[in-house]
C-alpha cells in the first residue's frame, strides 16, 4: 500500500491510500486534488473514509461520490456528514482492499470525531493512523465542541497505539505548533531536534508529516500533559491544578492567543 499525502487548500492534507489499482481516500475537503491524482496515477476510488464534519474534511465528497462505483462513504454515527455514509463508532471495523481498519472515538475538537487505525498494511509497513483534527504534530485541534477532559483523553488513547505508528493529520500546522511547544518546554532536547528537522524539510516544500506517535510523546506537550515541565509551563498559564484535563485546557487556551 502507498500512503500519499495530498496538499489542498492552504494547509490541509487529504491522504490516499492505493495499490496502483483501487484508492481510499480520508477528509476529501475538495474534490480537485483527489480527482486529479486518481486520474494521474490510473486509480479507481474504492471508498472514502470521514473523521468528522467540518467543511475542509467533507467538502468534496459530493463531487466524487460518482467515482466510488459501488464503493461507500464512511463516517462518524455522531456527525452530520453528507449522506448517504456508513456509520461508524469507537470498536468498529471497517475492511477495504484487504485491510482493516479500527474505528477510535476521539471527541474534543467535534463531540463526535473518530480516528481510523491500521494496525498493519499487509506489507510489513508500520501501522498508520488517521487522525483528522484532533491530533496535529506538535499539537492539537481546537476544543470546538468538546472538553479538555474529552481532548485528554482522546489524545491519550492515541499515545497508546504503537511508537512506530504512522501518525496521518489532516494539516500542516507543524512548525507554529513546535514554536509553541518550546515556549512550554525550552528545555526538550527532542523538541529543539525535530524543529531543526520540520524546518528543513519545509524549506524543502516537503510535508512534515507523517510523523509518529513516538515523536509525538517526545515532543507534543498536548500528549505530554504529566511532564513536570509541561504542568508548570501550563500552571503558569492558570492551570487549576496538575490533573490532565486541568493541564490540556491551560495549554489549549495559551495556544489559542499564542503568537
Ligand atoms: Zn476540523
Ligand atoms: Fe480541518
Amino acid at each position: 500500500m502507498k500512503l500519499v499525502a495530498l496538499p489542498a487548500f492552504t494547509d490541509n492534507y487529504i491522504w490516499m491510500l492505493h495499490d496502483d489499482r483501487q484508492a481510499i481516500v480520508v477528509d476529501p475537503g475538495d474534490a480537485a486534488p483527489v480527482a486529479a491524482a486518481l486520474d494521474g496515477l490510473g486509480l479507481a476510488l474504492a471508498a472514502i473514509l470521514v473523521t468528522h464534519h467540518h467543511p475542509d474534511h467533507v467538502g468534496g465528497v459530493a463531487a466524487l461520490r460518482p467515482r466510488l462505483q459501488g464503493g461507500q462513504v464512511w463516517g462518524p454515527a455522531r456527525e452530520s456528514i453528507p449522506l448517504p455514509f456508513l456509520p461508524l463508532a469507537d470498536g468498529d471495523v471497517v475492511d477495504l482492499l484487504g485491510l482493516r481498519f479500527q474505528v477510535i472515538d476521539v471527541p474534543g475538537h467535534t463531540a463526535g470525531h473518530i480516528a481510523y487505525y491500521l494496525p498493519a498494511t499487509g506489507d510489513g509497513e508500520a501501522p498508520v493512523l488517521f487522525c483528522g483534527d484532533t491530533l496535529f504534530s506538535g499539537g492539537c485541534g481546537r476544543l470546538f465542541e468538546g472538553t479538555p477532559a474529552q481532548m485528554h483523553q482522546s489524545l491519550g488513547r492515541l499515545a497508546g497505539l504503537p511508537g512506530n505508528t504512522r501518525v496521518c493529520c489532516a494539516h500542516e500546522y507543524t512548525e507554529s505548533n513546535l514554536k509553541f511547544a518550546q515556549a512550554v518546554e525550552p528545555a526538550n532536547a527532542a523538541l529543539a531536534r525535530y524543529t531543526v528537522a520540520c524546518r528543513a524539510l519545509r524549506a524543502g516544500g516537503l510535508p512534515t508529516l507523517p510523523s509518529t506517535i513516538a515523536q509525538e510523546r517526545a515532543i507534543n506537550p498536548f500528549m505530554r500533559c504529566n511532564a513536570p515541565d509541561v504542568i508548570t509551563a501550563a500552571q503558569t498559564q492558570g492551570a487549576a491544578d496538575a490533573s490532565g484535563p486541568a493541564v490540556l485546557g491551560a495549554l489549549r487556551a495559551w495556544k489559542n492567543q499564542f503568537r
